[in-house]
């Protein structure tokens, strides 16, 4: 028992969910870090303040890969920790890895033993690296998964945690290896876009990639919204210089950054999309 009910509103109707959270009083939340932040907003045009008006203390996040900029942001618009959860659809859904308040990722090993290999030849990785996370259920009745492999990239690690537990931990989600785009031969992921422009203070974390395909050529250019109030003072190309810059400063490549204004990029009330193409 942990005295605890759950509220299970599925997805969509933001401001259904946003009533529901004030009138009954929650305070912890379960979603897409992105959703989080467009809950943020709708709340905001619904006249509230995230941070006072509403009894959150807890949110848990997962089914994308999030920077830590991203993290500070959701914990500084609703006032509250943020954790990080990990589950697969195909294993069971969450409750694979969950973080402790050491902010560790620990995989429920006793249930879903997990292996990390090199997503291109399939060999088995040793601790330490980074490579596709490959998960098989050890109790999962009626419909084992054998070797699933995760498509999603992280580091495991077998080593001691302050919190007092013993299973092993992953590092945070980089990306799927489906999201990897290779630029000019620099190995690009979204969370890295993400984690520059969020280092821009007037930039928002509604961002995408915008891949162009020219013939066999692919160039990768940045859409990202201004919050509302720079947007007012103007001046946008000098956000995006400086956005162009953090990004070099992490990838050592030249990404063009087109500025936008707030609310024009399309929202998601699940997984955000954060690469587009377009042909030229
Ligand atoms: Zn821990």
């Amino acid at each position: 028992r942990i005295g605890a009910m759950v509220i299970p509103i599925s997805s969509g109707n933001t401001k259904r969910q946003i009533t529901m959270m004030k009138d009954l009083g929650s305070t912890a939340i379960a979603c897409t870090p992105s959703y989080s932040l467009y809950m943020a907003e709708v709340a905001e045009e619904m006249g509230f303040d995230p941070k006072e008006d509403f009894n959150l203390r807890l949110g848990l996040f997962g089914a994308e890969a999030w920077s830590d900029e991203m993290r500070k942001s959701i914990e500084e618009r609703w006032g509250i920790v943020a954790h990080e959860h990990y589950g697969l659809t195909e294993i069971i859904g969450p409750g694979v890895v969950s973080e402790c308040k050491e902010k560790k990722l620990h995989i429920n090993a006793d249930h879903f033993l997990p292996e990390i290999i090199d997503p291109e030849t399939g060999e088995p990785l040793e601790p330490g690296e980074e490579g596709e996370l490959v998960f098989t259920t050890l109790t999962k009745e009626a419909f084992p998964a054998i070797r699933f492999r995760t498509r999603d990239l992280a580091v495991y690690y077998e080593e001691p945690c302050e919190c007092g537990r013993t299973l092993p931990i992953q590092s945070r989600i980089k990306g799927r290896s489906d999201d990897m785009m290779k630029v000019k031969g620099v190995i690009v992921f979204p969370s890295q876009i993400e984690a520059a422009l969020l280092k821009v203070p007037g930039l928002s974390e509604n961002y995408q990639l915008v891949k162009e395909k020219k013939g066999s050529m692919v160039t990768l250019s940045v859409e990202v919204e201004v919050t509302e109030e720079r947007y007012k003072e103007g001046k946008l190309d000098e956000l995006e210089k400086k956005a162009e810059e953090e990004i070099y400063a992490i990838l050592n490549l030249k990404v063009p950054v087109k500025v936008l204004p707030p609310k024009t990029i399309p929202r998601s009330t699940g997984k955000a999309k954060r690469v587009i193409e377009r042909k030229v």
